[in-house]
């Protein structure tokens, strides 16, 4: 209940948005992140300065807090294991094992009879050869995000290079899917076993990162249907609490998953400004037990990310090139101090129709659009 203290693992931009939604709704947030100032610390109530696997600090936070939540996947076993026995994580520990580790991922989304594209594990150079087909994508089964750890196979030239991921890593290797579009579903399961989706976005990625984010997604309404099905069906197998956020391949009638991020999701940023109730809300509300907002769409929308890249170190708070950009859009900025190449520092989103948005976004002298 509101004046009770969530405690957030990770403090970067999701916890901070994450914590931003709690805080209108009257609760006291605590955040465990390793960075002093980190983007959350800055809009929590406590912010605990450690390493996620530093045990004095996670107890500290258990102590603090009257539930827990986390905002990235990659949190330390036994710290799980630990607040798991000794505090309140509605969202457990079984999603994200699932959800650590690549193969362990598509394996799960198969047997519940969801298309994956193929898939192989790959433990060694042996393994490798053994699989070894293009095009295709080897990812390591651990820790990749924003297309690191992952090496696109184009012809055989690529196998040497190949060996040398697997050699390192275990990896996934996946047939690459010749995709019409992008898309994302993102649901939220509360306690009391409620399900909600957002409209679905179309997610176009540059460099491996997501750039834009278009709602609703141009997409046949069988095609939507489809990936409502499928996304719920994966939620309700996985026992999801809180927000659960699924990519998927569009490639003709067909629709392939990609992966599954058990948060608030980059693709759902949109819903702050665009829906009734914001993905971050939603969270807060699932895991909190309260009744699942309205996920309706006030407007279109776009949504793109502002990176480092976009910036300038030096002169990081001249509002001057989002100007143009500010009567029909709101921009986002996360409070991070170093305009790194690739950090995401910061989002727009621009409501009203989606041509224009675009044409205004493409007008802007921000985002010069890399090869991709
Ligand atoms: P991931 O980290 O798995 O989300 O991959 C990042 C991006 O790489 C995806 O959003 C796609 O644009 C691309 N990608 C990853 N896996 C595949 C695949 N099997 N086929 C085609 N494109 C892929």
């Amino acid at each position: 209940m509101p004046y009770k203290t969530i405690g957030i693992i990770g403090g970067g931009q999701l916890g901070r948005m994450m914590c931003l939604a709690a805080k209108a709704m009257g609760y006291y947030v605590a955040v465990l992140d390793p960075t002093p100032n980190c983007p959350c610390g800055q809009v929590a109530d406590t912010e605990i300065t450690a390493n996620y696997n530093d045990m004095e600090a996670v107890k500290k936070l258990a102590e603090l807090s009257d539930v827990i939540t986390y905002e990235f996947e990659n949190i330390d076993y036994d710290a799980l294991t630990y607040l798991e026995n000794h505090a309140y994580l509605p969202q457990g520990s079984d999603v994200l094992k699932v959800t650590q580790h690549r193969y362990r991922e598509k394996s799960a989304i198969k047997n519940m009879g969801i298309p994956v594209t193929d898939f192989f594990l790959i433990n060694g150079a042996e393994s490798l050869k053994e699989h070894f087909f293009y095009p295709s994508v080897l990812k390591t089964t651990t820790g990749g995000y924003d297309g690191k750890g992952q090496l696109v196979i184009k012809t055989k030239e690529d196998f040497d290079s190949a060996k040398k991921m697997a050699e390192k890593h275990e990896c996934i290797l996946e047939k690459r899917v010749p995709f019409d579009r992008e898309i994302s579903v993102i649901t939220a399961r509360s306690t009391n076993g409620e399900i909600s989706v957002f409209p679905i976005p179309e997610n176009i990625h540059v460099n491996n990162i997501l750039h834009q984010s278009i709602v609703p997604a141009r997409i046949s309404g069988d095609l939507r249907d489809k990936a409502v099905n499928y996304a719920c069906k994966i939620t309700e197998t996985l026992n999801v609490i809180g927000v659960l956020a699924i990519e998927m391949f569009v490639a003709g009638d067909d629709i392939y998953i990609n992966e599954l991020a058990p948060r608030p999701h980059n693709s759902g940023h949109y819903t702050i400004d665009a829906c009734v109730t914001s993905q971050f809300e939603q969270h807060i509300r699932a895991v909190c037990g309260l009744p699942l907002g309205d996920t309706g769409l006030h407007s279109p929308v776009v949504m793109v990310n502002i990176l480092g890249d976009h910036m300038d170190s030096n002169e990081m708070s001249r509002l001057d090139p989002y100007l143009p950009l500010l009567s029909n859009g709101k921009l986002h900025l996360y409070g991070k101090a170093d305009a790194k190449e690739k950090r995401k520092m910061g989002h727009v989103t621009m409501l009203g129709d989606i041509d224009s948005s675009l044409r205004i976004i493409d007008q802007s002298n921000i985002w010069v659009r890399p090869e991709s």
